[in-house]
């Protein structure tokens, strides 16, 4: 999920984030900054849904950077749903940090096979045009 204060690219938030995050996804690793459109398609992604935990929303320590594919696979997916009741009760702002590659680690184990399954359709597609005469670069 996207949040409009923070997904204003070069804001210094963003930057924050970004240097913090290496400027890659925090879920398929893609270097956001490779090039302009993979720039604009960084987008600041909540850990924990922003829809669903309003403590959490500003704190940078629940923001990764994530391309525009991977949060919109991930989008209100609640790592927390994965933990044990008794994990979650010791989540609080101030111990958020230190569950966070947890969290960020189920949430890659959500996203990644559902990016796969993106790709394996690009893939198959591009098989399909192929004999069609249709290359990638005229699509
Ligand atoms: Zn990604």
């Amino acid at each position: 999920m996207t949040s409009k204060y923070v997904d204003i690219h070069g804001n210094p938030r963003w930057i924050k984030i970004g240097v913090r995050d290496n400027f890659c996804c925090a879920y398929c690793g893609v270097n956001l900054l490779n090039d302009v459109i993979s720039m604009s398609s960084a987008q600041i992604d909540h850990i924990l849904p922003q829809s669903k935990y309003k403590t959490y929303k500003d704190e940078d320590t629940n923001m990764v950077l994530s391309c525009y594919c991977c949060n919109q696979i991930k989008r209100a997916f609640d790592p927390l749903e994965k933990l044990s009741e008794q994990e979650r009760m010791l989540i609080t702002v101030e111990t958020l940090d230190s569950f966070r590659e947890k969290l960020l680690s189920i949430c890659r184990h959500y996203v990644i096979p559902l990016l796969e399954k993106k790709k394996k359709i690009l893939y198959m597609s591009n098989e399909v045009l192929q004999p069609l005469g249709v290359s990638k670069k005229s699509i």
